[in-house]
């Protein structure tokens, strides 16, 4: 047993016995872990309030590597009141918790942390979540190991380039396009430019529908195609988005 203190964002929690529950935290230390908060909840509980799902918080843990550690106190970063009231900030927040944990579970590199961290805070803000959501996952996919060919064509590496392919892993020239969906040249100037830019730093997403939803769709579509990664929190984000 050791005593840490963790930045950490709650992503799951479940009932555990009659008063306290079990948090599940993708934190900066050591990515996601088990902990139980004894006695959240409870009424008068000072953990009632932190073991909340989304809370953004500093934990003070008693830690136990590979076995359940105890929650002591938190502080409390943000807990993102206005993701929480709305239904379809909560999916893509859910959806994006859960592509981190299955992308940390393949790299242990420390700016997946504080890309998830930026990814909420701009959802937080007010910024499209579709958009702040196709970012995170195009730079996931080079923690995944499959990134897709985004500064040339595919095969060739020519620039002048006329649509994505899902199929060959990224942009085609015209000598090597084989009657695949067209998308607009924005789109494709657009999904370049998002790949690289610093989430942290969005002060202004102009896009329009035409080129998210040409994004997102080659962008499932690619996930589908070479992550091996089925997540539930998708299916349900998609019914979400489907309903508006
Ligand atoms: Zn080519």
């Amino acid at each position: 047993m050791e005593l840490k203190t963790i930045n950490g964002v709650v992503i799951g929690e479940k009932p555990y016995g009659e008063t306290s529950k079990i948090l599940n935290i993708i934190s900066k230390e050591n990515g996601v872990i088990g902990v139980i908060a004894k006695g959240a909840k409870r009424l008068k509980s000072p953990l009632r309030s932190v073991s909340e799902i989304f809370t953004y918080a500093c934990f003070q843990i008693s830690y136990k590597e590979d076995k359940l550690s105890t929650l002591i106190s938190a502080d409390i970063i943000d807990s993102f009141s206005n993701i929480k009231k709305d239904i379809e900030k909560i999916s893509y927040v859910n959806f994006i918790s859960e592509l981190t944990k299955q992308v940390l579970k393949q790299s242990k590199n420390d700016f997946i942390y504080d890309m998830y961290i930026s990814s909420i805070n701009k959802i937080e803000e007010g910024f499209d979540p579709m958009v702040i959501t196709s970012i995170l996952e195009l730079k996931y996919l080079d923690f995944l190991g499959v990134a897709p060919e985004l500064n040339g064509c595919v095969v060739c590496k020519n620039t002048n380039v006329v649509t994505l392919s899902s199929d060959k892993g990224g942009f085609v020239c015209k000598n090597h396009y084989s009657k695949e969906y067209v998308v607009s040249s924005k789109t494709l100037k657009i999904i370049r430019m998002l790949k690289y830019v610093d989430i942290s730093k969005i002060t202004k997403l102009d896009i329009s529908d035409l080129v998210k939803k040409e994004i997102n769709d080659f962008i499932n579509e690619y996930y589908d195609r070479y992550t091996g990664l089925y997540l539930k929190s998708k299916d349900f984000l998609k019914n979400v988005v489907k309903l508006k």
